[in-house]
């Protein structure tokens, strides 16, 4: 008999999510974190009474009702929509890319001249199937919008040419011939009341964490303990890399406190020319309609992922599909493994996506 059912690798949203299922229904079950915290990448921290996304801003959005009702069991949320700004050397536009964007930068006022323009830029680039990303981007909304909003800032998050990455990255912005600033098109959007880790605490309300714990220091320990894992950090590391090392795309976070009401009076402003060396800055408290008297804004620098460093992006390009795919294959034999969330499947997942593979993967394992 092991003294655990469970011990999930990782306290973000999906080890979180498959504790708490776990829990309820009896199973003896350990979380453990590498990190001095609970939450994973979802983790706030509150600062001069704000709620600070500590590892980028999280706005939560999804069209599954399901996934809608479960967070909503946890939480409360506002009825933020994000709607961010780009700056584009001194000129400024509304996000996603929408009528007042191109009204903004051709002059045009209807959906069909706006349509005309895209179509005709269309034409001169003669792209057919769009094979990469620029030519997606192209093939989406025309060259103007391409060189000033997209380029210079793909290029600085991802550190490669938008030739060389994929379509389907910039395929996640809607393109609307209205007047529509709303980033997503999800029918649910919004932000937790009082911030994510509230979330995050409830579902592990009861359970066994230990924080600053990192399995592959003591693997065998914990493998000796439990009848299986639920494992969310990296799948290349946990197979001690025998295919190769998965690539990733990491981030540095700037945090200022600022002894003003309000810094740039919007939630998220993008910054497109490949010359500022961030993507974006985050003003936090315009998550939760703040009045506090300072507030707190976070400049987010795009950085060179190296082993050690935390890898927030999975660059799914062809190299290292492959190598996932060979992972993938291994992990699919394991009886007593169980791999999910962004980091384990080694994909571009938002958070709804995260918990859509959770309650998906709770059902098939503690319904048996
Ligand atoms: P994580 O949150 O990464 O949790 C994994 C946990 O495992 C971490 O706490 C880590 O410390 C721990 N761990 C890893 N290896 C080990 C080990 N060896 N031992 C012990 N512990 C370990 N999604 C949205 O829906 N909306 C957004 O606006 C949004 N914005 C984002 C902005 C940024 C900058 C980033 C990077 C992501 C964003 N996301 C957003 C995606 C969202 O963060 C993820 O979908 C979600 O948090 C992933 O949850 P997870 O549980 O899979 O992984
Ligand atoms: N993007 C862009 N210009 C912008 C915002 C986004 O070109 O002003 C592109 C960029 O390639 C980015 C992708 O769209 O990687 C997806 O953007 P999203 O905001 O979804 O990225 P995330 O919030 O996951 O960093």
């Amino acid at each position: 008999m092991k003294k655990y059912n469970y011990i999930i690798v990782g306290s973000g949203i999906f080890g979180a999510i498959f504790a708490y299922e776990a829990n309820k229904i009896g199973k003896k079950c350990l979380v453990i974190d590498k990190r001095s915290h609970i939450g994973g990448n979802i983790y706030c921290e509150d600062i001069e009474g704000i709620n600070v996304h500590k590892y980028g801003a999280h706005i939560f959005h999804t069209s599954n009702k399901k996934v809608w009702d479960y967070i909503n069991s946890f939480a409360e949320f506002n009825r933020y929509t994000n709607s961010p700004i780009a700056i584009y050397k001194d000129e400024l536009y509304n996000m996603p890319f929408n009528m007042n964007t191109f009204n903004r930068l051709w002059g045009v006022r209807t959906p069909s001249e706006a349509k005309a323009k895209i179509a005709e830029q269309i034409l001169e680039s003669n792209i057919m199937k769009p094979q990469n990303l620029e030519e997606q981007a192209i093939k989406l909304v025309g060259k103007d919008i391409y060189e000033k909003l997209i380029k210079g800032y793909t290029e600085k998050q991802w550190g490669t040419k938008a030739t060389e990455l994929p379509a389907f990255i910039i395929k996640r912005l809607p393109v609307r011939f209205t007047y529509d600033n709303n980033y997503f098109n999800d029918k649910y959007q919004g932000i937790p009341i009082g911030g994510y880790t509230k979330i995050i605490e409830k579902m592990l309300k009861g359970i066994e964490v230990r924080l600053n714990t990192d399995f592959f220091k003591s693997r065998k320990e914990f493998e000796n303990l439990t009848e299986k894992i639920v494992f969310t950090g990296m799948i290349d590391e946990f197979y001690n890399y025998k295919f190769g090392t998965l690539e990733y795309r990491s981030l540095r976070f700037e945090n200022e406190i600022l002894n003003q009401e309000n810094y740039q009076g919007n939630a998220v402003i993008n910054y497109t020319e490949y010359e500022v060396p961030y993507t974006r800055i985050i003003e936090h408290k315009h998550f939760e309609y703040g009045t506090q008297p300072k507030t707190v804004i976070t400049k987010e620098y795009p950085a060179r992922w190296n082993k050690g460093d935390e890898p927030y992006y999975p660059i799914n390009n062809e190299r290292n599909n492959i190598i996932y795919s060979k992972y993938k294959n291994l992990s699919n034999k394991e009886t007593d493994v169980i791999f999910g969330g962004r980091l384990a499947e080694y994909k571009y997942y938002d958070m709804h996506n995260v918990i859509e593979q959770a309650l998906k993967c709770t059902e098939k394992e503690l319904q048996k």
